[in-house]
């Protein structure tokens, strides 16, 4: 069994992941964990072991190891508190609860449940919502 621990707000990014990143170090371990995931909207070619439990923290994760914007262990350059909140209100609002393993088809179906004016709390004040690359209707 593979499973990949994620930061809550990470389980919309993977959704609307289409390979930009920072920078190439943390979009290629974006591509690598939606490509695990399976994901419809990306893929990095590569094959691995399917992912089928993804373990849920509002802290920094697998992706963020690989972020530019990453201070030592735990800390992000641009500030946690947002990045907490962004975390803590994704599983409030989908019912999921922090340091809990769930199985990736239990994620997969409940990610589309958030409402549109709770994509747009969480993601409103993000650059790549404002760049245009991350919107609901892709969710
Ligand atoms: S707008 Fe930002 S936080 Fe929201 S899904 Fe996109 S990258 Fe993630």
């Amino acid at each position: 069994m593979k499973n990949i621990v994620l930061r809550g707000h990470h389980l919309l990014c993977t959704r609307l992941f289409i390979g930009n990143g920072y920078d190439e170090e943390f979009a290629v371990r974006m591509g690598e964990v939606v490509t695990k995931m399976e994901l419809d909207n990306f893929s990095d070619g590569n094959k691995y072991e399917k992912t089928d439990m993804i373990t849920l923290v509002c802290k920094s994760d697998y992706v963020c190891e690989k972020c530019p914007n990453r201070v030592e262990e735990r800390g992000c350059k641009l500030g946690d508190k947002d990045v907490l909140q962004k975390d803590r209100l994704v599983l409030k609002y989908l019912g999921l609860e922090e340091n809990k393993s769930y199985t990736l088809d239990e994620i997969k179906g409940i990610v589309r449940n958030i409402k549109r004016e709770q994509f747009e709390e969480i993601c409103g004040d993000c650059r790549w919502y404002k760049a245009g690359y991350c919107s609901y209707e892709n969710l």
